[in-house]
């Protein structure tokens, strides 16, 4: 698909834009922005054709707006969607599915995004992406760069998980550490690109990291061969969440499914900023995150607005789980399904348990487990230790 079928609307204005590489963010709205509130003008991949039909042996490849030739060769998604028998038997859900996302390259969901934004960045010729992260968008978009032939920088705020400061610098990125929270990160990264140049991958910033993260709600529903009744997917800024909900759009808009499920975003009670704003309508002032689920753990989601409007348009919900239920949640998946999970993909699993009463058990269910276990090994040692038994 050609790429002028794609241009950028403002999520807040609606004001109308070409793609293009340095755009951001709506500079109208931008202006409004606010410190402490989150992003601003956020820009939106839409289509301008008519709705019609996809072609036939379509692929989520062929839903994105950057020509297939242009992304690098790692696979990237087409992700396992499967049956977890003896979960399934032990919480009587005959139709929960596990969508296991850290069988994406580098581990974890963020490579959805970055293999997009690797093709995009390719195509305009640009070799160098820069970006804040304190763990799994870093170790992505080092790996899915180093397979696209980009140079990577990385700012990065104070302790991120080991293994995915290894695995950022073992794919080859240029790491600069930043003396400050991840604010201060996002500052110098953005204030790097406007004096040497480069494509900016700062999460929610570019509006290519919401659009590349939509893949995954496609291939679930057509794994499945329908819609499925409930997706549980854990929420820090709230791109994922936002990319799913667009997936889930796209497909209504070419008439492949008829409604959109029920989307359940499942927060640490020690950063929950998406779920305090549902109830309240609005984002109130930040409270300073606390949470062992490191990949879920924001003060200031930078998503916010946008996963907002799509949660109240399609009237999703959200609920909060605690440290230890996320532990115990993560326990419980891998002794009896065999996935082991980082703490933020293991909360998708402890947002079921908690809600699962007000779920019909002959719902179809899909968990997105978002990113790998031996990312965090550490967490994982503290449930045993808590919650059931280590031995070093
Ligand atoms: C980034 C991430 C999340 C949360 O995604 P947001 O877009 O920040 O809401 C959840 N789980 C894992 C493993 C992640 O890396
Ligand atoms: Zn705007």
């Amino acid at each position: 698909m050609e790429q002028t079928l794609f241009r950028y609307r403002c999520s807040e204005c609606d004001a109308v834009f070409q793609l293009e590489p340095a755009l951001m963010v709506c500079p109208t709205c931008a202006v409004s922005q606010r410190a402490t509130e989150p992003l601003r003008g956020i820009l939106e991949v839409e289509r301008s054709d008519a709705p019609g039909e996809l072609p036939p042996g379509w692929d989520s490849i062929d839903l994105l707006p950057v020509e297939r030739r242009w992304f690098p060769s790692i696979p990237v998604g087409n992700t396992p969607l499967w049956r977890p028998e003896r979960l399934r038997a032990k919480i009587s859900f005959p139709y929960l599915y596990l969508k296991d996302e850290s069988a994406n390259p580098t581990g974890s969901l963020k490579d959805r995004a970055s293999f997009l934004v690797a093709a995009w960045a390719r195509k305009n010729d640009i070799d160098r992406i820069v970006l804040a992260s304190t763990g799994n968008a870093g170790s992505s978009m080092a790996g899915v760069g180093a397979a696209a032939g980009l140079r990577v920088r990385l700012y990065l705020p104070a302790a991120a998980p080991e293994a995915k400061l290894v695995q950022a610098q073992l794919y080859g990125a240029e790491l600069v550490r930043v003396d400050g929270t991840y604010d201060t990160a996002y500052d110098q990264s953005l204030a790097y690109v406007r004096e040497h140049g480069g494509l900016s991958r700062n999460t929610a910033y570019n509006p290519m990291t919401i659009e590349g993260k939509k893949t995954v709600s496609i291939e679930i529903v057509r794994q499945l061969g329908r819609v499925p009744d409930v997706v549980f997917v854990s929420a820090g800024d709230g791109v994922i969440l936002s990319g799913v909900y667009r997936g889930f759009e796209d497909l209504m808009r070419f008439g492949v499914i008829d409604r959109v499920p029920l989307v359940v975003a499942v927060q640490a009670a020690g950063s929950c900023a998406i779920h305090r704003a549902r109830l309240a309508g609005r984002f109130e002032e930040p409270v300073a995150s606390d949470t062992i689920a490191d990949s879920i753990s924001v003060d200031v989601p930078r998503c916010g607005w946008f996963a907002l409007r799509r949660l109240q348009r399609h009237k999703g919900t959200t609920v909060v789980v605690d440290d230890r239920d996320i532990l115990i949640a993560q326990q419980e998946l891998a002794r009896t399904a065999g996935l082991f999970s980082e703490p933020a993909g293991a909360a998708a699993y402890a947002g079921f348990l908690k809600m699962r009463d007000e779920i019909d058990p002959d719902c179809r269910v899909v968990l997105l487990l978002t990113g790998h276990g031996l990312k965090d090994v550490r967490s994982a040692v503290k449930g045993l230790r808590d919650h059931g038994k280590y031995d070093d």
